[in-house]
């Protein structure tokens, strides 16, 4: 069950009015690692849960989640309000309207002159939100590792606000949002380890012939050694060859007759002829002089 309490989850202290920084917060209201893809990310993996002390982290973060989609929301909505009522008022000259909504060089026609001032479920270039944000694959050890990128992303983007804001309001939410991103990616760590076989994600074991292998297949100068590929960690193998296996590195199938016979018949009407060099629509138009046209001519 859901109840909206009318308070927010952090103050938010807005200093002045500007349209093109609301529109550069979209990005965290409905970009791919805004707080809504979040929210929906982790209700969905709580519903599905049946480990009942991860399902209950999962259902609290998704609710504080949305609880930052309403500050973040709420943000955008104030850095709005003087543009909203002259727009909507029209109380301006329109050369005046144009050069407050876009006055340090910025692009606020989404949020100020398409949106009338409210958040869109668009992301801070206006791509519509979508589902697709959410990877969620539904076992525990791979969603768990996905949601500790996925905050880690959201404290990027935050920073990067931040640092592009002197709206001493404004950075001090975000820097609420930014901290708590930190603070999940805590807790999504935690729950990952205190689960014991959490690697190699899911249940099959890999095959050991290649599970500790490092295979060094970019060729040239600047070949690095470290722990990613040392000795200690990995059988390096210096100049890869095909097929590992011991195959021949060739794809193939067996197909029942039939199959057989249609394919065959199928390649042997499409076959390319080596010997022929056709005059093309491409050259039949050219502007190049006529002594550089090619003419059909079969080659011996
Ligand atoms: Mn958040
Ligand atoms: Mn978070």
């Amino acid at each position: 069950m859901f109840r909206h309490v009318k308070k927010l989850q952090y103050t938010v202290r807005v200093e002045k009015p500007n349209p093109g920084l609301a529109n550069l917060l979209l990005e965290q209201f409905g970009g791919p690692q805004g707080e809504l893809a979040a929210a929906c990310r982790y209700f969905t993996q709580g519903l599905g849960d049946d480990d009942p002390g991860r399902k209950d982290m999962l259902m609290d973060i998704a609710t504080e989640e949305l609880s930052h989609l309403e500050i973040i929301g709420s943000l955008v909505g104030m850095l709005n309000k003087g543009a909203k009522g002259q727009l909507a008022e029209g109380t301006e000259e329109e050369g005046e309207i144009y050069r407050n909504i876009t006055g340090a060089g910025n692009d606020s026609h989404l949020t100020s002159l398409l949106y009338g001032g409210g958040p869109p479920l668009t992301n801070s270039a206006g791509v519509p939100w979508t589902a697709a944000y959410v990877d969620t694959i539904g076992e525990v050890t791979a969603d768990l590792r996905s949601n500790i990128a996925a905050e880690a992303r959201a404290k990027i983007l935050y920073e990067r606000l931040i640092n592009m804001t002197d709206d001493v309001g404004v950075k001090d939410a975000l820097g609420f949002l930014m901290t708590r991103e930190v603070a999940h990616q805590i807790s999504f760590e935690k729950a990952l380890y205190s689960i014991r076989n959490n690697f190699p994600p899911g249940k099959l074991p890999p095959i050991e012939q290649y599970a500790n292998v490092y295979y060094n297949m970019s060729a040239g100068e600047g070949d690095m050694r470290g722990s990613w590929n040392s000795d200690e960690n990995f059988e390096f193998v210096a100049d890869p060859a095909p097929a590992v296996d011991g195959g021949d590195g060739s794809a193939s199938v067996t197909l029942p007759s039939d199959q057989a016979t249609d394919l065959a018949n199928m390649a042997s009407r499409t076959a390319s002829d080596p010997g022929l060099n056709p005059t093309t629509g491409a050259e039949l138009g050219s502007t190049l002089g006529e002594a550089n046209q090619i003419k059909d001519k079969p080659r011996s």
